[in-house]
C-alpha cells in the first residue's frame, strides 16, 4: 500500500532504470531545495519556534538512540553481555549491521544505510518512532479521506434516487464537507509517587472498559459511531509520569449541538466511572489506594470536527507529541529550549535521553528511561477499533513491518564501510551517521568517506551489480568483514 497514492518504483527495477530514476529524483529534489521548505501538512503547524532542519532532527535521533543503547546495554549486564546481540533488548540493537559491510544508499533525494536492522519500536526508539509515526499519520489521513468519500457517495446515491434525472448539486459532488469526528483526550490524576507501569495500566484498562459492554453498544447506535483510532502519549514532568489517551471517533452522521452535548456528558461520566472502578485495584505499599480518578475540569477534553480539514487534524492529533502548552509537533517539541531547563515542566520521554533535561541528574534520567522502556514493552501505542481499517481500506501492518517498509526505498549504494568502523561511529559519535546520510543525499561521497573512513566509494559498475543483485556491498570492501564483527 502507498498512502500518498504515488506508485512506488519497483524493488526489482534494472540498474539502468534505477540510474535514470535517481537522476530524475535528484533534479526534483534540487528544485524543491531552492524553494522554501513546506513539509508535510501535519508538520506545518509550527507557531512556537522554527522547526529543526531534517539533518538536525536526524542528528538528535541518532544521538538519542546511542544514549538509549548505552543505558540498555548497562541494564543487560554491561558490554560483556552487550556484545552478545541475543542478550540485548531489540531496541538496543537498532541500526546493528546484519551483513558483512554497511552500504550508504541514496535514491537521489533521501539516503539510508543498508545491511543494518531497524528495531521498529514506536515507543522507545528515537529513530524508528519518527518513521512509524509518520506512516501512521498517513494511515489516519487516508482513512478519514475514504470515510468522507463513502459518506458523500451514500448521500449522492440517496439524492439521485429522490431526484431522478437531475444533475447532482455541487456540494454532493465533492467529499470536502463530509465526515464527522470526535477528537478526545482522556487523562488520569497523577503524581510523582505513581509508577508509570501502574498509571499506564489504569488508563488502558479504563479505555477498554469504556469501549465495551452494553452502554457502548447503545452509544454506537445512538450517535452513529463507525469506529475509532486511539493512541497513548506519555509525558514526564513535575508531577511525574503523565500517560494520556488521544482518540478520534469516526461518526457516520452529523450531530447537532444538543446531541454533541449529550455525547460529551455521557463520555465524561463514563470515563470517570470506569477510571474509579479501575483505580480501586491499585494500592500503595501502605495499603492505601492511589487516587487516580480525575476531577471534573480535568480528565477529558472533547472537540467535534467535520470535513476535509479533519483528516490533517486527526493525523496530527493521533501521532503528535503533546506538551503542556498545547499541541506541538515532534520537531517543535525537540526545538523548544525552554524544556531543557524545566520551565515548561513537561517533556516527552525521548528528551529524558538529553543530558540536563529538566535539571535531572544523569542517574535519575537513566532510571526514568529504563522505567519508561519497561512499562511500554509489548503495549500497543496506536490501535484501531475492530474492522475500521478494513472498512476504510487501510492495510494492516505491524509497527516493525511499517519501519521495514519505509526502509526499503530503492536506490544506489554509493559507499560501503566495514561493520567495525560503522559500529564504532554508531556508538561513539552517532551524530556523524546523520551527517553521512546528509552528505549522501548530496552525493558527496568524499565527505561520506571522511565521516566513515576506510571504506570504498563505488563506481557505476559496482553500483549496478548491487542494484541487479549480483553483488553485496560488503563484496567491495578491501578486507571482507567477518560475521563476528556484526
Ligand atoms: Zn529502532
Amino acid at each position: 500500500m502507498n498512502p500518498s497514492g504515488v506508485p512506488s518504483p519497483s524493488q526489482h527495477m534494472t540498474a539502468e532504470r534505477l540510474h535514470a530514476a535517481v537522476a530524475a529524483k535528484r533534479s526534483v529534489a534540487a528544485e524543491a531545495a531552492s524553494e522554501p521548505r513546506s513539509g508535510e501538512p501535519w508538520e506545518k503547524t509550527n507557531k512556537i519556534t522554527p522547526a529543526l532542519s531534517r539533518v538536525d532532527l536526524r542528528r538528535l535521533a541518532y544521538g538519542r538512540r546511542a544514549a538509549s543503547r548505552k543505558i540498555l546495554v548497562r541494564y543487560s549486564g554491561g558490554e560483556k553481555y552487550g556484545l552478545d546481540p541475543i542478550k540485548l533488548p531489540r531496541c538496543a540493537r537498532c541500526g546493528q549491521p546484519v551483513e558483512s559491510g554497511v552500504g550508504v544508499m541514496t535514491d537521489g533525494e533521501k539516503a539510508r544505510f543498508t545491511g543494518t536492522m531497524l528495531c521498529g519500536s514506536i515507543w522507545a526508539c528515537p529513530t524508528c518512532s519518527a518513521i512509524i509515526r509518520h506512516e501512521r499519520a498517513h494511515e489516519v489521513a487516508l482513512a478519514i479521506g475514504n470515510h468522507a468519500e463513502k459518506l458523500r457517495r451514500e448521500a449522492a446515491d440517496q439524492w439521485q434516487a429522490d431526484h431522478e434525472g437531475r444533475q447532482l448539486p455541487p456540494e454532493l459532488a465533492v467529499s470536502d464537507g463530509f465526515g464527522y469526528y470526535l477528537f478526545g483526550t482522556l487523562t488520569l490524576r497523577h503524581d510523582r509517587t505513581m509508577p508509570l507501569a501502574m498509571t499506564l495500566d489504569a488508563i488502558l484498562k479504563g479505555w477498554t472498559k469504556l469501549i465495551n459492554g452494553k452502554p457502548w453498544k447503545k452509544a454506537v447506535e445512538r450517535w452513529k459511531i463507525r469506529g475509532f483510532v486511539r493512541a497513548i502519549e506519555v509525558t514526564y514532568g513535575r508531577n511525574g509520569w503523565h500517560p494520556h489517551i488521544h482518540f478520534v471517533i469516526f461518526l457516520d452522521g452529523e450531530l447537532d449541538n444538543e446531541q454533541q452535548r449529550a455525547m460529551h456528558d455521557w463520555m465524561l461520566d463514563r470515563w470517570k466511572t470506569m477510571v474509579e472502578r479501575v483505580a480501586k485495584a491499585y494500592r500503595k505499599q501502605d495499603g492505601n489506594p492511589y487516587n487516580v480518578a480525575p476531577n471534573d475540569e480535568h480528565g477529558i477534553d472533547l472537540q467535534f470536527k467535520a470535513g476535509k480539514d479533519a483528516g490533517t487534524a486527526a493525523a496530527e492529533y493521533i501521532t503528535k507529541v503533546q506538551g503542556d502548552k498545547g499541541s506541538v509537533t515532534l520537531a517543535q517539541e525537540i526545538a523548544r529550549g525552554d524544556i531543557k531547563d524545566g520551565r515548561s515542566g513537561s517533556v516527552n520521554p525521548f528528551q529524558l535521553l538529553d543530558s540536563g533535561c529538566l535539571g535531572l541528574s544523569d542517574f535519575q534520567r537513566e532510571d526514568l528511561w529504563l522505567e519508561y522502556w519497561q512499562a511500554t514493552l509489548r503495549r500497543r501505542c496506536i490501535t484501531w477499533s475492530r474492522g475500521l481499517k478494513e472498512d476504510m481500506e487501510v492495510e494492516e501492518l505491524e509497527d516493525e513491518e511499517l519501519a521495514q517498509k519505509a526502509d526499503e526505498l530503492p536506490g544506489l549504494v554509493g559507499y560501503v564501510v566495514s561493520n567495525k568502523v560503522y559500529k564504532d561511529v554508531r556508538k561513539r559519535t552517532p551524530e556523524l551517521l546523520a551527517d553521512a546520510l546528509e552528505a549522501a543525499e548530496h552525493e558527496d561521497w568524499q565527505e561520506v568517506a571522511r565521516l566513515l573512513p576506510g571504506g570504498v566509494i563505488l563506481n557505476d559498475e559496482q553500483q549496478d551489480m548491487i542494484a541487479d543483485g549480483d553483488a553485496k556491498p560488503g563484496d567491495f570492501l578491501p578486507l571482507p568483514d567477518s560475521f563476528q564483527d556484526m
